[in-house]
């Protein structure tokens, strides 16, 4: 059995890792992670570890002794910098050469950046531990949280800042807050919500700069007008970390560019936020950024390691938590020319809505509304071609 070697520490790569010896994988297995910290959860870093109703540590993936029990060798720490895939070596950012047998990419994203708020202090990303630990230190002694960016991570940090008492205020381009993943309506309803608490949601709304005063953040320019805030969080998107792969021979297009059994080259696997693969349901390329894609993509990467041939095709998913409300999104909501509700609780903080476009079902919006998702689920595998 040849050995694997898995760049990127989280949770795609850790799933991967535990899918080859669950399958019975004996060779060996590396797991390569820039970060310091053994695998953990990223979702509750822009909810519950924001609030502080968990301790950092409650974000760990699996407890040391099951870690070990896996028999990887784990290298924390240490960063790939390139990749050879004529020679099968990776070499790390410390010079070291690791051969493998086959390599599986799982490095995820690192958040976009806007150019004039990258130099301020109290400006703030969102993606690691630290990135956390740092924001809510400064959100402590903080009154007014302006968050750029109605997307997913911009709404779970507005409504967590809300949580803590800050005066919030959401500043989009877009026309409603995650316009880009549920659409126009569920948007509306968002931003509703986001309303009801007292947040100030800015939509259609450019940020063009930071105010300062004594060189730090004191507020944003808006094209609407300054927002005054004392800590600004830029949750703007991510990029798929692949710069240590330019010149890899991969082709990096959005993510590294995989077949329909996430494979980029002969014996070179992508997994997680980082891997653009070819849909065969779909008929597309796409690439997700979602905690159950990370896991579930890890399956069909062992699998296809291991030989099965197996073209990966999930229904995408993902979960947000925005004041008190779980939302859960199945496929591509905000492809649809309209929503339909097809369950909805007398006082409405429940239901759940199908999204169409033309006589296909493209998306499944689930308000604080599991069961009623988990049904209505096979509509969507059914009716339309997002199997
Ligand atoms: C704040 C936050 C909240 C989220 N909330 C939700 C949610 O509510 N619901 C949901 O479905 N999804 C959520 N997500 C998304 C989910 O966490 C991701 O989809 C998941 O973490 C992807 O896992 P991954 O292993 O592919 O990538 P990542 O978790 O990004 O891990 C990649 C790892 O690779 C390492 N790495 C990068 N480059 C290198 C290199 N050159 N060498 C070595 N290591 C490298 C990184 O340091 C990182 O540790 C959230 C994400 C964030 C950031």
């Amino acid at each position: 059995m040849s050995d694997v070697l898995v760049i990127g520490a989280s949770a795609a790569g850790l799933a991967t890792a535990e899918s080859l010896r669950r399958r019975g994988f004996s060779g060996s297995v590396r797991l390569v992670g820039a970060e310091p910290h053994p695998p953990y959860d990223r979702p509750p870093l822009s909810k519950q570890v924001l609030t502080g109703d968990w301790d950092a540590e409650r974000t760990v993936l699996r407890p040391p002794a099951h870690l070990a029990a896996l028999d990887i060798e784990l290298l924390l720490g240490r960063r790939a910098v390139s990749a050879d895939t004529a020679r099968r070596e990776v070499t790390l950012d410390d010079g070291t050469l690791l051969p493998y047998g086959d390599l599986v990419i799982a490095t995820g994203l690192k958040p976009r950046r806007l150019a004039p708020f990258i130099e301020p202090p109290g400006v703030h990303t969102v993606r690691t531990l630290e990135d956390t630990g740092r924001l809510r230190a400064e959100l402590a002694d903080a009154r007014r949280l302006a968050v750029i960016g109605g997307g997913v991570l911009g709404c779970e940090i507005a409504a967590a800042g809300c949580r803590l008492g800050l005066d919030v205020t959401v500043i989009d381009p877009a026309p409603v807050p995650m316009a880009g993943q549920v659409g126009q309506e569920i948007g509306r309803m968002l931003a509703e919500l986001h309303r009801d608490h007292g947040i100030l949601v800015m939509s259609a709304t450019e940020a063009e700069g930071p105010v300062l005063s004594d060189g730090r953040i004191a507020g944003v320019l808006t094209s609407k007008g300054p927002v005054e805030a004392d800590v600004v969080v830029a949750a703007v998107g991510s990029t798929p970390a692949t710069d240590w792969l330019e010149g890899s021979g991969l082709t990096l297009d959005d993510g590294v560019v995989c077949d329909a059994r996430c494979r980029a080259a002969r014996h070179v696997y992508a997994v997680g936020d980082v891997a653009r693969w070819w849909h065969e349901g779909q008929g597309r390329h796409i690439r997700l950024e979602n905690r159950s894609n990370a896991t579930e993509q890890a399956l069909a990467v062992a699998d296809n390691i291991l030989g099965a041939d197996r073209p990966y095709l999930p229904v995408p998913y993902f979960w947000t938590d925005q004041h008190g409300i779980r939302m859960q999104v199945l496929g591509h909501p905000a492809e649809a020319d309209r929503i339909r509700v097809i369950e909805r609780a007398p006082d409405s903080r429940k239901f759940v809505a199908v999204a169409e476009a033309g006589e296909r079902t493209v998306g499944i919006v689930g308000w604080n509304s599991a069961r009623g998702l988990r049904k209505a689920r096979q509509l969507l595998v059914d009716g339309s071609q997002v199997h």
